[in-house]
């Protein structure tokens, strides 16, 4: 039984199982979105026209969907003056359960519009539609429904504490959870009765301005919410504007450092959530079929461009050819392709850029010496891919183990002690995510003490919550979203 099995499983799967295991093109109609070909910004409840413009395309095919404005430093002192004066206006006299209603109220509206969302999300930024669908969107609706229940509750949030909001927020977002991302920026803020400019990532502006259009139909007040579209430039202005009270920041490590030297002894407050390089732990006795699901859940969801990736797999020595074998197998099955296609497993990467960067890494590792395994089968021929691939025999210090890949691209290390996995593991300027996989409980709780990472999963990995705290330690930042920490950064406390 035992010879059948691994001979089975040396046997690749195309192989194994011919047509079986080929599915019929299953694509998610896009008629259900209606693109302008021009977007400008959210400005004081109005849309504006804006002036010179960007493109952003289809990163699964390279088609334009929209010109996009390209924020002025104009735009944004409009949007931060128009945020002040709403913050000095009604909505800054308003109770908490009356925000509340407008919170809960988007966040019906994300759910009605849900399918939508979705189809806009993988066309603007290449992700599979069964991730937009099942993960991104209702999160996103999650998040607001959460942060309502919040609103009228704050005093609990800080108890024995004055709270109120710390003004003016101007929040700047990445491109790998467009809608999410804003969602995760917004609900904290509005709950806390803030008022708020958000700029998008250049690479995927669409949700967010479709969220535009559902916070004008939730009747929020003008000026509540801001967006501002643009590219470094724009954020730059954001961040530097006197009149923004508070700057929440997603993104690249180097561009974070670059704002906290910014902003430093404006008295302006700061959290800062980014990059990270994950370590995925797999102990000996660890359920290992699903250890297996675990690593490609960490690595290759959202085509690896994901800031708690699990990009680094540390596995037991012992089990490192079982894990290996049962992990080709299950990469072989990975459907690489259409995100519109209801049975893509990884989606386009989101920019040439972006595949470059990933190019060059790799390229990086074999030059080291490492052996490459790359998913088989055709890539589309038009727009940006990446083979799911894993490194084995790389040394620690090689940089693809080092540098953050935001691509779907694992590097595999072995260890041999609980005490070499943790050492080994925190070996990284980074300290954002991490993940155990172990039969034991003793064990799991051990470790995940011992690791320097703000979220750290026990026999899983990727899973989000509104209501749990997320975010760094070291090079990932600084600060929490999600859950009652989330609220701390938006709120004053006396
Ligand atoms: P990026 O830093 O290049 O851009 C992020 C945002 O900052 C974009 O909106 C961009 O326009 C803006 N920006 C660029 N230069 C700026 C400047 N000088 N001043 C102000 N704003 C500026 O990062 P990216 O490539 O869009 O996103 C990928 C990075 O985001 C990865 O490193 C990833 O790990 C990180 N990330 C972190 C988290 C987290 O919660 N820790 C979540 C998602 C992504």
């Amino acid at each position: 039984m035992a010879t059948n099995e691994s001979s089975t499983l040396r046997t690749p799967r195309r192989l194994l199982f011919g047509d079986l295991w080929t599915y019929a093109p299953a694509p998610e109609s896009r008629d259900i979105v209606r693109l302008q070909p021009r977007y400008g910004h959210f400005i004081d409840g109005a849309f504006t026209e804006g002036g010179e413009t960007m493109q952003t395309i289809n990163p699964a095919t390279e088609e334009v969907l929209a010109e996009v404005a390209v924020g002025t430093s104009e735009d944004v002192d409009r949007a931060v003056k128009a945020a002040r004066r709403a913050l000095d206006g009604p909505w800054g006299r308003m109770s908490g359960a009356e925000r509340g209603k407008f919170l809960y109220r988007i966040a019906r509206l994300i759910q009605e519009h849900a399918r939508e969302l979705a189809v806009l999300e993988s066309l603007d930024g290449g992700k599979p539609i069964r991730e937009s669908r099942d993960i991104d969107i209702p999160l996103a609706a999650a998040h607001f429904f959460y942060y309502a229940g919040w609103a009228d509750k704050l005093g609990y949030a800080v108890p024995g504490a004055q709270v109120g909001p710390v003004g003016v927020a101007g929040q700047i977002i990445p491109w790998n959870f467009p809608l999410l991302m804003a969602a995760w920026k917004l609900a904290p803020a509005l709950a806390c009765g803030n008022t708020l400019v958000l700029k998008p990532a250049e690479n995927t502006p669409l949700t967010a301005m479709r969220l535009a259009e559902l916070i004008l139909e939730a009747d929020l007040p003008p000026g509540v919410v801001n967006i501002v579209n643009g590219a470094g430039a724009t954020g730059s202005a954001l961040v530097e504007h006197p009149g923004v009270n508070k700057i929440a920041f997603t993104g690249s490590t180097a561009v974070g450092r670059h704002i906290q030297r910014a902003i430093a002894g404006s008295g302006k407050k700061l959290t800062l959530e980014l990059g990270g390089k994950g370590a995925n732990i797999i102990f000996e006795d660890a359920p290992i079929d699903q250890a297996v699901e675990g690593i490609v859940a960490g690595i290759f969801f959202n085509q690896g461009h994901v800031c708690c990736a699990g990009s680094r797999l540390l596995v037991q020595e012992s089990i490192h050819d079982e894990v290996m074998e049962k992990l080709r197998w299950r990469m072989q099955s990975l459907r690489v392709g259409d995100p519109l296609d209801k049975n893509t497993d990884v989606g386009a990467i989101n920019s040439r850029e972006q595949l470059e960067r990933i190019q060059t890494l790799v390229a990086s590792g074999v030059e080291a010496g490492g052996q490459l395994y790359q998913c088989p089968g055709d890539l589309p021929e038009k727009g940006f891919f990446f083979r799911p691939s894993v490194f084995t025999g790389l040394a620690q210090s090689a940089r693809v183990a080092q540098e953050e890949i935001f691509g779907p691209v694992l590097t595999v290390l072995t260890f041999r002690t609980p005490e070499e996995a943790i050492e080994r593991a925190n070996n990284t300027p980074y300290g954002l995510s991490a993940g155990v996989w172990s039969d034991k409980g003793s064990r799991l709780f051990m470790v995940a003490g011992a690791m320097r990472a703000g979220v750290v999963w026990g026999n899983t990995f990727n899973r989000f919550d509104p209501t749990s705290p997320f975010g760094g330690y070291k090079e990932s930042g600084f600060g929490r979203e999600g859950g009652r920490h989330g609220l701390l950064p938006y709120l004053e406390v006396r």
